[in-house]
């Protein structure tokens, strides 16, 4: 079967659902994600999403930014971001997101790498309260169509001419469907479901990435991958539950095997990570101690109820005693190479949020600047989107979309489990290179 739409977006998280909020009602606009709206990891954000508080943090922040990324980011992304990050957080606070507040002003929080506390918060679940609201508003918009459980399978595209028409995808009862779009935005976040340990939702599984790689699409540094320091350890299967940076930016510390301490907790997340990873082989542990007693009980709870109810159902009480942590895979810095409009090397396909590299972390991302960067950038493609549709002679289009879509074999996509693990070979493949010609 054969549907059409002006733009298909795929993924539900912030990036997906804020690009599709900019869109007008006279633009239709189709979001698919393979699992459920609401499992996505924004949804998983805890610690918060960085804002410049006023003109005199501009460099502050844009230091920040730089040298958590070791200098290798993209300036002018930075730049966009950060002067973009006001404008973002009004908006969201509009849409009904709620930030905490401290008296009538809005509170902020402080994480690693950050020299001042500029991060805006709700509690512990930050990502799910910014994320279920775009969910509410998109479910509202009459020009949005939200679509549960169907994959991406492919993009439908010619590569002599370089552009894309849509998507391949399989929909929830197995058959393989064709989406005809005029512009096609992947928002399918990073490729934590590829490792066997990581702070991801195991579906996010860089489908995007290999699906790029397969058609010749610009990657940049794919072998950029961020380790966060502080996971819950345990001995379970599956997703590893984040102890959020924040938490060190309110006073917990980190513990050996004797319950010594063994480094500056607010440095860089890779920073943090190599001295634990260090630690834990000195005292051949699986794990480090956090340890929150210099935090007030009473910040603990109200601050961090999510965390406090896992580490309880773990069986430790923060409140009381240590809790074991250990250093996992959470985020994906490089990706799908994009400009400062988001669009990938290939015409009539854009890229945002985590799945797109646009240089702004480098080689390590600041924490709290990826809900902000997902939505900046998902914007500015919208825009630019709506730019062309305007411009552009939309009949050429649809005569060669027909003409490619007529040439699929629909039965090459027949088979999920092959090609998912055909993806996954070329996305670890890939890394694996990119990570030999870097050494
Ligand atoms: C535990 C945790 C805590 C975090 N805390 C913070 C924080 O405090 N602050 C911060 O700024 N960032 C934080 N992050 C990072 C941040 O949440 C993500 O980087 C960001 O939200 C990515 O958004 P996204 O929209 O790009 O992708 P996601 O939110 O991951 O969404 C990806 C979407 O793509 C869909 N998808 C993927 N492949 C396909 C396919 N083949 N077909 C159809 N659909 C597909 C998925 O189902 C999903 O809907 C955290 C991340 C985690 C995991």
């Amino acid at each position: 079967m054969v549907k059409e739409t002006d733009v298909v977006v795929v993924g539900t998280g912030a990036a997906g659902l804020f690009c599709a909020l900019h869109f007008p009602e006279d633009t239709n606009v189709l979001v698919i994600t393979k699992d459920e709206a609401d499992k996505s990891d924004s949804f998983l954000a805890q610690g918060g999403m960085c804002m410049l508080r006023d003109d005199g943090d501009f460099d502050g922040f844009f230091e920040d930014t730089m040298k958590a990324g070791h200098y290798e980011n993209n300036k002018a992304s930075v730049e966009v971001m950060i002067r973009s990050s006001q404008k973002i957080a009004k908006e969201l606070i509009g849409y009904g997101v709620e930030f905490e507040h401290d008296g009538d002003k809005l509170a902020f929080t402080r994480e690693g790498g950050h020299r001042r506390p500029r991060i805006l918060y709700h509690k512990d679940v930050t990502g799910k309260e910014i994320t279920s609201t775009l969910l509410d508003n998109a479910l509202k918009r009459k020009n949005i169509t939200i679509k549960e459980h169907i994959k991406m399978m492919d993009i439908i595209c010619d590569e002599k001419t370089n552009e894309c028409y849509g998507l391949i995808v399989k929909n929830a009862d197995g058959d393989i469907d064709v989406i005809k779009a005029k512009y096609t935005v992947f928002a399918c976040g990073g490729l934590g479901g590829l490792y066997k340990h990581s702070t991801n939702f195991r579906h996010i599984t860089g489908d995007a990435l290999a699906i790029a790689l397969k058609h010749g699409i610009e990657m940049e540094h794919i072998d950029y991958i961020q380790i966060h320091p502080t996971t819950l350890y345990s001995e379970k299967p599956g997703r590893r539950f984040l102890i959020s940076e924040s938490v060190r930016g309110e006073g917990a510390i980190l513990l050996d095997k004797n319950k010594k301490r063994f480094c500056d907790e607010l440095r860089p997340r890779d920073i943090v990570t190599a001295d634990i990873h260090r630690q834990m082989e000195k005292d051949g542990t699986p794990f480090v101690w956090l340890s929150m007693e210099r935090i007030p009980e009473e910040t603990i709870r109200s601050h961090f109820p999510n965390i406090m109810k896992q580490c309880l159902e773990e069986g430790y009480d923060p409140t009381k005693e240590c809790i074991p942590v250990v250093p996992a895979q959470h985020y994906f810095m490089g990706g799908i190479k994009v400009n400062l409009s988001s669009m990938t090397s290939m015409e009539r396909l854009y890229a945002v949020g985590e799945t797109s590299c646009n240089g702004v972390h480098g080689k390590n991302r600041l924490a709290s600047n990826s809900l902000l960067e997902s939505m900046v950038f998902a914007e500015r493609a919208a825009d630019e989107i709506q730019e062309k549709m305007k411009a552009a002679d939309e009949s050429r289009f649809a005569k060669k979309a027909d003409s490619n879509i007529s040439d699929i074999d629909m039965s090459l996509y027949d088979d999920d489990e092959k090609i998912t693990a055909e993806y996954k070979e070329l996305v670890l493949n890939e890394i694996d290179k990119e990570k030999s010609r870097h050494e």
